[in-house]
Parts: structure tokens; C-alpha cells; sequence
């Protein structure tokens, strides 16, 4: 059975409009989904029917909007298949969930000659906050290397995750290059000397199923905006013994058991990291978007990805002084390029000028750039509503672009 993309698009009322006198390219989808509608349909009836705080009020909506908010939680949990719900932290996005583990579990583990270990394709929000944390705590950062073809290099494993490494922080699937990484390996060598394992799923969790029971991973972080959901709101999971022993980070209500001026306590999982009014419709709409997801057939969706990755590369290598960057044999719908001569800027420019919407520069991976020697690209990413109609006029306003920047 194939996917039925006309129908999906469907639900996209954003995909339906002319840009610069052209009918729509979003090819954008690696920084942001677009939503559908039964997405946008959540936020607005919450705020017709249901906007209440949730967890404190005695009244009938106040009930409403917590039964929503925590029927979520389940379906997050059913998602990543979770042992339990209170593993499931809402966060306002991957970004949030890294710097909250690194605050906690991390200035409670970590100590001066320990080692964190990350990998030459990750993001800068899953960079930044364990420089942070090892520039306090006098923590050593170590870098797992990549192949040429964008993919891990895994030769040396053994000597970048060592008896010194505490924790292993690294994606799931690369947002520069979109090659799906060997988490599997890294994560048996760290739990083969104790260390611990954060997966940032950022990129992952729209291209295929995830199971954190059977990954065996400690931490998994993904953002809403980019699984069809709404911006401001995330997941972290964390095996429950974990999260037990971690201390709260942020302070605040919803996450106190009881407050004096002599004493505090805190409140159980999963609320003690969720302190003050959470993003609630932005939670209540996440649900919906893993029900939209959880209707669509996975193979099926990943077949339709590599139709048209595979349609985009074969065409884009026949394009003289066109470099792809992340060869991959195992990708997601992200095509990653670099026009010999020409900024991607300016490429990016032209393209937006013909209606299609790329994504240019270093996308929050400069070390990955500077790794191969340039300053960025631009970059081409799918979605469920991409077609082969989109490949199509995306390569000729490519091809058009390029001749008159040459
Ligand atoms: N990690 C990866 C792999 C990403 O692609 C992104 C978003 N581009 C992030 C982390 C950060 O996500 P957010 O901005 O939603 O917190």
C-alpha cells in the first residue's frame, strides 16, 4: 500500500498558497514541520473550551484541561513505548531537555577529569550545554569523528568511550546531513562501562518508530514543532530511577510537595521538573500529532522518504559542480549541498523566489562545517506532505538558479 500524499496534504491548509507567484515548495521541514489540521483544530478548541490551569482547580474545566494534559503524557509514553508515564517530562523542546539533564543530572554526576562524550554531528544545543557544564565542573569533552560519507567512525570507539566517560550525548539522526546514526553500538560500548546515554531524537522521531525500552537508552529528547506539533513544547524520557535521583532544576510551583521558608520539598515524577504553567494547549496539541503520525503507516512513510531522497540525489548529481555532503547508505529525507562557486545564500535566495523554501548556513552544526572545510550549505528536507511534483520544481528552480548565478 502506498502512502496517499494527496490526501495527506490535505490537512495542511499552510501547503495551499502561492509564494512570489508560486505555488508552495516547503522543504523546510528539518527546522519545522508544518501542521496539520487537526493539530491547529487542538489548539483552538482548547482555547474555546477547555483553557483552564491544570493540576490545581476544583472546577470543570480545570479537570478537563488536566485529563487532556496527562492523556498526552500516555500517548507520549505509548510512542517512544516507555516503561511508565511519569518518565515523561514535558519540556518547551529538545533544547530545554538537553540543558535540564546536563543542570541536573549532570552537575550531580560529573566531576573535574570526567569525560562527555559527543559527536562531530551535533547540534549546538547539544554542544553548548555540556561545554557549559565541563567548563564548571573541569569535565573533558571528547568528540566521536565521521567518515566522509557523514557517518560515524566508529573505529576507535573504545578509546573515545573509556572508563573516564560519564555520559554519551549524541543524535539520533543528523539535522545537517540527516544520516541515521549506529546509537546501538554506542549506546552497548557506554553500558558496557557504565556511562550514561543521551539521545537527542530532534530529527528521529518524524522518520521512523522509536522504543527506549529496547534502545536501552537513559535520556531521549524531542521537540513538538517537529513531529507536526506546535513550537514551545518538547519530551524528555528518562528511566525512572534516574529522574528519582536527580535534583529539580528549575523552581517554582507545580513542582514542591509542601513550601516553608525553613524547608521545601518536592514534588514526585514527573512533576518535579515541570515547575510553573506549562505550555498546555502545546501539550494537549502534541497528543494530536502523535495520533496523526500513529495513522500513517511507518513503512510506508519511510518508503515515500526514500523515494524522495532517492529522486533528489539522482537528480542533483547530474548537476555539474554540485558537492553533496552526507552519502549515507542510511539517511533520512535530508539533501545537504554546495554549489561549487556559488554562496548558499544566493542560492537560497533564487529558490525562495520560485516558491521553494530551503534552509541555508551552517544549521547549528558549525563544527561539522568547519570539519569539511565550509562555511555551511543548503539544505533540502522532506515531510509526510512532500511530493515528487515538489522534487521536480525544486530541481528546475535549482537548475535555473544556478545558470544565472554563474
Ligand atoms: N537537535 C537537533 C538534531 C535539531 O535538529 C534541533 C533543531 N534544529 C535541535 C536539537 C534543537 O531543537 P529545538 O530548537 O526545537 O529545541
Amino acid at each position: 500500500m502506498s502512502i496517499d500524499i494527496t490526501h495527506i496534504r490535505k490537512e495542511f491548509p499552510i501547503l495551499h498558497q502561492e509564494v512570489n507567484g508560486y505555488p508552495l515548495v516547503y522543504l523546510d521541514s528539518a527546522a519545522t514541520t508544518q501542521k496539520p489540521q487537526i493539530v491547529i483544530n487542538a489548539i483552538e478548541h482548547y482555547y474555546k473550551f477547555l483553557n483552564a490551569n491544570i493540576h490545581r482547580g476544583a472546577h470543570y474545566l480545570a479537570n478537563l484541561s488536566t485529563v487532556k494534559y496527562e492523556d498526552s503524557r500516555e500517548k507520549v509514553r505509548a510512542f517512544l513505548n516507555a516503561e511508565k508515564s511519569e518518565e515523561i517530562i514535558f519540556t518547551s523542546g529538545t533544547t530545554d531537555g538537553i540543558n535540564l539533564v546536563a543542570q541536573t543530572w549532570g552537575r550531580q554526576n560529573i566531576q573535574a577529569g570526567d569525560e562527555i562524550v559527543l559527536s562531530m554531528l551535533e547540534h549546538h544545543s547539544n554542544i553548548v550545554p555540556w561545554q557549559m557544564l565541563a567548563e564548571e565542573k573541569g569535565a573533558v569533552i571528547r568528540v566521536i569523528p565521521i567518515h566522509e560519507s557523514g557517518e560515524w567512525d566508529l573505529t576507535q570507539i573504545d578509546t573515545i568511550i573509556s572508563a573516564k566517560t560519564k555520559m554519551v550525548a549524541v543524535n539520533h539522526v543528523s539535522n545537517a546531513l540527516g544520516t541515521i546514526n549506529q546509537i546501538d553500538l554506542v549506546i552497548a560500548r557506554a553500558d558496557a562501562i557504565g556511562a550514561k546515554v543521551l539521545i537527542d531524537g530532534a530529527q528521529s522521531v518524524a522518520h521512523f518508530p522509536v522504543d527506549v525500552q529496547s534502545l536501552n537508552c537513559d535520556f531521549y529528547v524531542f521537540s513538538a514543532h517537529k513531529i507536526y506539533g506546535a513550537t514551545g513544547t518538547g519530551v524528555l524520557y528518562g528511566k525512572s530511577q534516574l529522574l528519582e535521583a536527580m535534583p529539580p532544576w528549575r523552581g517554582g510551583g507545580e513542582m514542591i510537595k509542601s513550601v516553608s521558608f525553613e524547608k521545601t520539598t518536592y514534588n514526585e515524577l514527573p512533576f518535579k521538573f515541570e515547575a510553573g504553567t506549562p505550555n498546555i494547549e502545546g501539550v494537549i496539541a502534541l497528543g494530536e500529532a502523535i495520533d496523526f503520525v500513529s495513522r500513517l503507516d511507518w513503512n510506508n512513510m519511510q518508503a515515500h522518504d526514500m523515494t524522495l531522497l532517492n529522486a533528489a540525489t539522482s537528480e542533483l548529481m547530474m548537476i555539474d559542480g554540485l558537492r553533496i555532503f552526507g552519502t549515507a547508505a542510511n539517511k533520512v529525507g535530508v539533501l545537504s549541498f554546495l554549489v561549487d562557486g556559488i554562496h548558499p545564500y544566493d542560492v537560497g535566495t533564487l529558490l525562495d523566489k520560485q516558491g521553494v523554501a530551503v534552509r541555508t548556513g551552517h544549521h547549528c552544526t558549525e563544527p561539522l562545517w568547519n570539519h569539511f572545510g565550509v562555511s555551511g550549505s543548503v539544505r533540502a528536507s522532506f515531510g509526510v506532505y512532500t511530493t515528487l511534483d515538489d522534487i521536480d520544481r525544486f530541481v528546475n528552480a535549482l537548475k535555473k538558479s544556478i545558470q544565472l548565478l554563474r
